[in-house]
């Protein structure tokens, strides 16, 4: 693998004002409109970075919808089938509005549970009922999932490919390549400044911090 083939995957979750109570830890994530469209702004001439939304917040279609078609670029939203239409979450019509201007549509799931402790009910309905819901209504089949929290295993992963998942989104930061079944992505932080921006995207990390990136992620994939 190349640096000039690798991508770099960031997440989206919240922008701007909201009208619910945030869940603990997520404001470490919610960033301001301006330092959306900063991001942007330093993306939109990068063909190796792609922008991928979680959690179905309502900001997808009022803030980041217009700011992407504005500026030309594509999205992936990633939305959460059993929080449709609750407060400060996106309802059926905007999924269906993202797909409709041409944005790509996938699943985080039913409830944004952890996938590595399901019964078996919520497993149906986090790798099952949400694909349809989803599927429904942007009219394609679903097969990309971002997983919540980024929290996975080697059982996790095996249901996944059961399910017939085609690409499945971590949160394990750094690089990517291009077309590999497990993506990793980089959190948008509610700090992000011109230097945030810098080092994810044109930083490369010294090799002992990368060597740790790598051996995390092995020991994610095949931990039990
Ligand atoms: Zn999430």
């Amino acid at each position: 693998m190349t640096l000039t083939r690798s991508i770099i995957n960031l997440t989206v979750h919240g922008i701007g004002d909201t009208d619910r109570p945030l869940d603990p830890g997520e404001d470490t994530t919610w960033v301001s409109v301006k330092q959306f469209e900063q991001v942007l702004d330093a993306v939109v001439d990068r063909r190796d970075v792609r922008i991928t939304f979680d959690d179905g917040n309502a900001s997808d279609v009022e803030i980041a919808l217009p700011r992407l078609l504005e500026r030309g670029l594509r999205a992936e939203f990633f939305v959460l089938a059993g929080l449709l239409g609750k407060p400060g979450r996106l309802a059926a019509d905007g999924v269906k509005e993202l797909a409709r201007s041409g944005m790509r549509v996938g699943s985080h799931g039913w409830g944004h549970r952890d996938w590595r402790r399901l019964s078996s009910e919520q497993h149906d309905q986090e790798l099952s009922a949400a694909h349809t819901v989803i599927g429904d209504l942007c009219g394609h089949l679903v097969t990309r999932v971002a997983i919540p929290f980024g929290s996975y295993d080697r059982h996790v992963l095996g249901r996944l490919r059961q399910a017939g998942v085609t690409c499945a989104y971590t949160s394990d930061g750094g690089r990517a390549t291009p077309g590999q079944w497990l993506q990793a992505r980089n959190s948008l932080r509610h700090d992000l400044d011109e230097g945030w921006i810098r080092r994810v995207l044109d930083g490369r990390p010294a090799l002992p911090q990368r060597a740790r990136k790598a051996a995390a992620r092995l020991y994610k994939r095949t931990r039990g």
